[in-house]
């Protein structure tokens, strides 16, 4: 028989399923079938370069190798041209008429597995070849195999159950798709169009891609490059276009492995962080490739939530192209990409704390929010991450910070537990009375100054098995100190204490001499367990029921002071007045504990007292 006159042939009977699917779904982002068409183009030109290294003998072995795009909006027509491996007469009816791709037998099994009609699986398996029919009328393949022998063939298709091949000669190397829009597709012959789709999903392809004679794909997939051979510049021109950004990256992690998966990885951290500076909150944005083509440009299980702020690209050949996100098998691929590249940031990130001090406490203070969320959350990487958190201390200078494990190693021999203030900032906890009792025995003290550290604190609990203890908790048991010369006798202590706690009812628990104070004539420590001062004002702020009960508080008080033992001198000479001094000195310590909800009795209380001066 003559291979000249045309021939028909039917589509194999899962090729009919599928185009019957793809013809008639409702699926809207068709523009797909753009992504997967240039694919196929790039690995045509991939596989041809693999031949010109063993085969001398190539047909038109002096072309560019290249993509060239054109749209022609009056003929409603998209054409995709390659110079790539080209398909011979055998190839074409084995490769567009039968199903090899595995995507597409994975679709159409979805599909028979009550997915029926669900047309969003097109666009999360990418049906290959056959995603042209989404938008086409008839699609045209001219090809010429790399084989010379051979002639060149036209393959044309209404994508309705049968095929036809005919000998088309004047043929380059390579595969021409010529694809005759739908009269609702037309957009798709428009010169903008494409480019925008082009830019999204295959800036990234190695081989030139020219839109109606005008190169697309300018910046090069910078991540599967070896890092000595790629300049500071090209890295942050390279975040530039990709992350859409202006400013520069403050840290990059470039890092490749091949087990347990290939990967090659190029992340950013951004200079500021936006969510702080009172932009919403960000989205995940590292994007998936595979191999150079986009396959989710905000994959959501990609990595960790805490880790949003991370800017970059990740590459996995192991994915394939046409990857769900539906099926367990892809759930654990990306699940376990996430475990790798997320133990690989954390390592980067303990390095820059140890090697560049400077850069990484600068990175600290714009992103350690996000690592404190990290390692209140997330179970899994916590104890990497607490290693990672900073903090100024009682120890430290205005300014500078420590780490927990820099904290434990200035422990000493009887100290058991690690102690964290939390407060507005250093002068109110240097100045508020809980730190005395602390300094006096020179016990370090955590300071913490975001509000959220307390809940951070509260679930990180404990460090190198040291437990994590709030200094202003009614809990906290402090050694003996030398005592004193001229404090209160333990009698009038107790005598002391005795009529304060009558004198101020049930706005106290318990009055009690305290072991933590110095100077300070009193303080209030929170006696609620389920709520601390912290908390409590968060859910004030936030209006949240239970912030108005009354404050459950132990009041301590220093027999040392000079106020207290004035106080114990008047309590039986003047037991009205001491009383009033008594409430002041319980709203003192509230005010300091931040726990006073209204001064207004005070004020008028404070007026009394001094009439009687
Ligand atoms: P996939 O590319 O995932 O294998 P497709 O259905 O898109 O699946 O394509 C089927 C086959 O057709 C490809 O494996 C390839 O062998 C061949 N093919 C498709 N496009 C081209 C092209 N532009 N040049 C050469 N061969 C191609």
């Amino acid at each position: 028989m003559s291979t000249a006159t045309p021939q028909k042939f039917e589509f194999q009977a899962e090729i009919k399923q599928l185009l019957d699917i793809v013809i008639h779904s409702l699926y809207t982002e068709k523009e797909i079938f753009v992504r997967e068409l240039v694919s196929n183009a790039s690995d045509a030109l991939e596989k041809l370069r693999h031949t010109q290294i063993t085969e001398k003998d190539i047909f038109d072995d002096k072309l560019e190798l290249e993509i060239n795009v054109t749209t022609d909006d009056k003929a409603k027509t998209i054409t995709l041209q390659d110079t790539g491996i080209g398909m011979t007469r055998a190839e074409l009816v084995e490769n567009l008429g039968t199903i090899a791709h595995s995507g597409s037998k994975q679709f159409l099994k979805a599909m028979g597995e009550g997915g029926a009609k669900n047309s969003n699986l097109i666009g999360q398996f990418g049906v290959g070849f056959y995603s042209a029919f989404m938008v086409a009328k008839s699609v045209k393949v001219y090809s010429h195999s790399w084989r010379g022998a051979e002639p060149g063939h036209v393959w044309s298709s209404d994508g309705s159950g049968s095929y036809e091949i005919e000998e088309a000669d004047g043929q380059h190397r390579g595969s021409k798709i010529v694809i005759e829009l739908k009269d609702d597709c037309a957009d798709y012959a428009s010169d903008w169009k494409i480019k925008e789709i082009v830019e999204r999903y295959s800036a990234f392809v190695s081989f030139p891609i020219n839109l109606n004679g005008k190169r697309v794909n300018t910046v090069q997939a910078l991540w599967l490059r070896s890092k000595n051979e790629i300049k500071d510049e090209d890295y942050t021109e390279f975040y530039k276009f990709q992350s859409h950004a202006h400013d520069d990256p403050r840290l990059r992690l470039h890092f490749s492995a091949d087990a347990p998966l290939s990967i090659n990885a190029l992340l950013f951290v951004p200079k500021d962080n936006t969510e702080k500076l009172g932009f919403s909150r960000l989205e995940a944005s590292v994007a998936l490739y595979c191999r150079k083509v986009l396959i989710d440009s905000k994959p959501k299980d990609l990595l960790p939530e805490w880790l949003r702020f991370l800017k970059g690209v990740v590459d996995s050949e192991d994915l394939p192209l046409n990857i769900s996100r539906e099926t367990m098998q892809d759930k654990a691929l990306i699940a376990k990409l996430n475990t790798v590249i997320t133990k690989r940031f954390l390592k980067f990130l303990e390095e820059e704390a140890k090697n560049r001090v400077d850069a990484y406490n600068e990175f600290y203070a714009e992103f350690g929010i996000f690592l404190k969320e990290g390692a209140a959350m997330d179970y899994t990487h916590k104890d990497s991450l607490v290693k990672l958190l900073r903090f100024e201390s009682s120890l430290t200078e205005k300014g500078k910070t420590t780490s927990l494990a820099d904290y434990v190693t200035r422990m000493g021999a009887d100290q058991k537990e690690i102690y964290y203030l939390v407060g507005p900032n250093r002068a109110a906890l240097e100045s508020g009375p809980y730190l005395e009792g602390f300094k006096a025995r020179n016990l370090e003290v955590i300071f913490c100054y975001e509000p959220v550290d307390e809940y951070v604190m509260g679930n990180v609990r404990e460090f190198d098995s040291k437990k994590l203890t709030a200094a202003d908790h009614a809990d906290v048991k402090l050694s003996d100190l030398p005592k004193p010369e001229g404090a209160l006798s333990e009698d009038d202590t107790k005598k002391l204490t005795a009529f304060i706690k009558e004198s101020l009812g049930a706005r106290v628990e318990e009055v009690k001499a305290s072991d933590r104070l110095v100077d300070s004539p009193a303080l209030a420590v929170n006696a609620d367990k389920f709520m601390s001062p912290q908390m409590r004002r968060m859910m004030k702020a936030m209006k949240k029921d239970g912030a108005d009960e009354p404050v459950k508080v132990n009041l301590e008080i220093n027999p040392r002071s000079a106020v207290m033992k004035r106080l114990f001198e008047t309590h039986a000479t003047a037991p009205d007045r001491a009383k009033l001094v008594a409430e002041q000195i319980l709203d003192n310590a509230l005010i300091s504990a931040g726990l006073l909800d209204d001064a207004t009795p005070m004020v008028a209380r404070l007026y009394k007292l001094l009439e009687s001066v």
